[in-house]
């Protein structure tokens, strides 16, 4: 997914405007780009302890927004300090501080979220490009960014969005009602919570949302890192219709250096999902050198088809130089083919090669005959042989909402 960055000349007006033309718009149209307000240099973020709220941001005056609303799952403690309980950070904030994710700040004891219905990033995408492939496919998503994220991963190809409070980011008043008639007006089937980690540094718009979308038959997906709590991340199962992960590795070691979080809380929100019975697919983006060992690939991949189950679809994608992350090599093709053979190897029914586009491993194939029942080049389906969630061939159910 690539976002347009620093389009200084674009004012609130022209947002909304443009905001307005969004029924007309197909597939891949940019409603409403990131914008960002005088970021510091990626070089400027700063690693921290997971369990903290460190990372490190100038002090600036408070979003001017009408529109926070109190966050849910936290705790007040004496002298006015909050305890937030979204995710694994469980950052204790003063008052007027914000926790690590940057938009959720104490303000008299009272904790808030900054980001409640103010995207900086608007697209309407194909559900493919979240990815989701067993999802609805051929649908579009009304996919929408906050500032913010509760990790600081140094391949972030949106971090001048994650990476940015609201304040530093321009954005749209969009409240869960108006989000899903936009989502509505556009021919979307679903809202699509993206691009930076809105799910959870705003996850009570995600929430409201999802649950203001079931009632006219728009389904809200999540596409997550993961990092989140247990009792939130059950909560919102209750109304989401699919959630991506991102396993951005399989050692704890990654996730420190590399993602400034921890592995275990991604694990068992992948467990967790798993028994919640919400769609779920995994997306495992290979960085030569650092993640792409057999070894790791295979313990992976055990661990998914193990905890898991085979149906569950695993992504490998593609890495490119970005961030901080510039001086790594792209990811080879062989390296994915590599890594989609020993999932394979170890049971997974659906596994894909991403980012590479007209790669055979875009296509979904049936566990049971073997044949070709999705194919794919990029985002598009150019071949469909399901007919009610089952193979045209041999009539093997292939996992998946179909609709
Ligand atoms: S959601 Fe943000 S404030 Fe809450 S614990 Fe996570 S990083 Fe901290």
């Amino acid at each position: 997914m690539k976002i347009e960055r620093h389009d200084r000349s674009c004012n609130r007006r022209g947002f909304l405007r443009r905001l307005g033309a969004l029924s007309g718009m197909a597939a891949g149209s940019l409603v409403l780009p990131a914008l960002v307000r005088g970021r510091a240099s990626p070089t400027a973020a700063s690693a921290g302890t997971p369990a903290s709220a460190s990372k490190e941001r100038s002090r600036e005056p408070s979003v001017n927004s009408s529109h926070a609303r109190e966050c849910m799952f936290y705790k007040k403690h004496p002298e006015m300090e909050v305890e937030c309980e979204i995710c694994p950070r469980k950052c204790r904030v003063g008052d007027i501080e914000r926790g690590y994710c940057g938009t959720r700040e104490n303000r008299n004891g009272v904790y808030y979220s900054l980001a409640y219905a103010l995207p900086c990033a608007i697209h309407v995408d194909p559900i493919e490009k979240k990815p989701l492939f067993h999802f609805h496919p051929g649908t579009n998503a009304f996919s929408l960014g906050t500032a913010g994220c509760n990790m600081d991963c140094k391949f972030c190809q949106n971090w001048e969005m994650s990476q940015a409070r609201p304040e530093q980011t321009s954005n749209v008043h969009l409240p869960p009602k108006e989000t899903v008639e936009k989502a509505r007006q556009a021919s979307c089937a679903s809202v699509a919570f993206t691009y930076s980690e809105p799910g959870v540094v705003a996850y009570e718009y995600m929430l409201d949302t999802a649950i203001e979308g079931k009632k006219s038959g728009i389904k809200t997906v999540m596409i997550s890192n993961g990092y989140i709590n247990r009792e939130p991340m059950l909560e919102a199962a209750k109304h989401l219709g699919a959630v991506k992960i991102d396993l951005k590795a399989f050692t704890e070691k990654y996730y420190a250096e590399i993602c400034d979080a921890t592995l275990k809380p991604v694990l068992d929100t992948l467990v967790l999902l798993k028994s919640s019975g919400v769609w779920c697919e995994i997306v495992y983006l290979v960085l030569p050198t650092l993640n792409d060992g057999d070894s790791e690939i295979v313990s992976a991949s055990k661990w998914i088809a193990q905890e898991l189950g085979p149906d569950v679809p695993l992504h490998f994608t593609r890495f490119y130089p970005i961030y901080k992350m510039t001086k790594l090599p792209q990811t080879p093709i062989s390296a994915l083919e590599k890594a989609r053979k020993i999932a394979m190897n170890a049971g997974l029914h659906y596994v894909y090669i991403g980012n590479v586009p007209g790669h055979e491993g875009e296509n979904t194939y049936c566990p049971s005959c073997k044949k070709a029942v999705v194919k794919r080049i990029g985002y598009s389906i150019v071949e469909r042989k399901l007919s009610e969630g089952r193979c045209a061939y041999c009539k093997a159910k292939i996992a998946g909402v179909w609709g």
